[in-house]
């Protein structure tokens, strides 16, 4: 056997839910054996999609499979939430997203208007982005060997060759947006799986984010950084994947983070740190100073960008960390997500 291992990698490791989280393990997995054996510089550069040179065209292209459980949840289900986390994806790269494939993984005995519904909101969240679905494939498996449905969607788009959105691009003196509030999609997962009645009614954001970006780029696109959707991991652990990509400091204010009352409430309820829970409808971005008030207003005035805010600012020290300044003043080191609080969130 010759596989490749990371020279720090047990040997008798196995695969645990927490290598699915898109915390520290996930991304030691992804770098020790997938990028080390694939050696794509595009896969090394962990960005949210890889941006990709066809004859004249540059393209961005990325790929999401989607686990999640319940597959039906308030505000949304395993269809639109298919749809929604590659358009992101690509529109994190700046990129304008124009079809998609989706590839499902049945079990055996799964519901036929379950799936009736499904594929109407495949459809539905598809119409909504502007994108379309142009390949597919079907595989049922054995009654016991899945839990019911699992969906791949893979999505190219256009990138407009005047931009360059990437990871790597925050620099000292960017201002920090967050589009809405946090930890909505994860809250509402977990109060429906823990049969938590959800007081207040607060729902998934899952929403495509093509639209709002494409009016940041309009109004402003050379400053605009770098964007990216903090899904798994949540904005904790996405600033962390920012702050080292970029290789700056990273500044948040606790006074400025958004979060509706009741996901505070439903958190503090069930003792997770709404930094670290996922969002589907909510993108960061660092732009530059003299640009981020035009472009909160240009977010604020789109649809799922009326809650936008500014939360913090990149720095030249402390490069890699990410600083919570909280309440009272003192200050926190944010870490990137441990272990695997939520599996199958997504
Ligand atoms: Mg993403």
């Amino acid at each position: 056997m010759n596989m490749i291992r990371g020279k720090d990698t047990d040997m008798s490791e196995k695969i645990t839910l927490s290598h699915g989280s898109g915390g520290r393990a996930s991304h030691d997995l992804i770098e020790k054996l997938f990028v080390a054996s694939f050696g794509s510089k595009s896969l090394g550069d962990l960005e949210d999609s890889a941006v990709i040179q066809a004859g004249r065209e540059k393209i961005a292209f990325s790929t999401d499979s989607f686990v999640v459980d319940p597959i039906f949840f308030p505000g949304g289900d395993i269809g639109s939430l298919a749809v929604h986390g590659t358009v992101n994806d690509l529109a994190m790269r700046g990129a304008r997203p124009l079809y998609l494939s989706v590839g499902m993984i049945i079990e055996e005995g799964f519901a036929y208007k379950d799936l009736e519904t499904i594929v109407r909101s495949l459809k539905d969240g598809t119409d909504k982005a502007g994108v379309e679905i142009v390949a597919g494939d079907t595989k049922v498996v054995q009654s016991g060997k899945a839990d019911r449905i699992f969906i791949n969607t893979t999505g190219i788009g256009l990138l407009d060759m005047e931009f360059d959105i990437s990871a790597r691009n925050g620099r000292p003196g960017d201002t920090i947006i967050l589009s809405g509030t946090m930890a909505d999609h994860g809250a509402t997962i977990l109060c429906q799986r823990e049969g938590l009645l959800i007081e207040g009614g607060f729902t998934s954001d899952s929403a495509p984010l093509n639209h709002m970006v494409a009016a940041m780029l309009k109004k402003a696109g050379k400053s605009v950084h770098v964007l990216r959707d903090p899904t798994r991991g949540g904005v904790g652990t996405t600033l962390n994947e920012l702050a080292m990509s970029s290789g700056v400091g990273i500044r948040i204010h606790e006074k400025g983070l958004p979060i509706r009352d009741d996901v505070r409430g439903a958190c503090e309820l069930l003792g997770l740190d709404p930094l670290y829970l996922a969002n589907e409808g909510k993108l960061l971005a660092f732009v530059a100073p003299e640009a981020a008030e035009s472009l909160l207003a240009v977010m604020q005035q789109m649809e799922f960008g009326e809650n936008a805010c500014i939360i913090g600012e990149v720095t030249a020290d402390h490069p890699g960390q990410v600083v919570l300044e909280t309440i009272i003043g003192s200050a926190r080191i944010i870490d990137m997500l441990h272990g695997e609080p939520l599996p199958r969130i997504c």
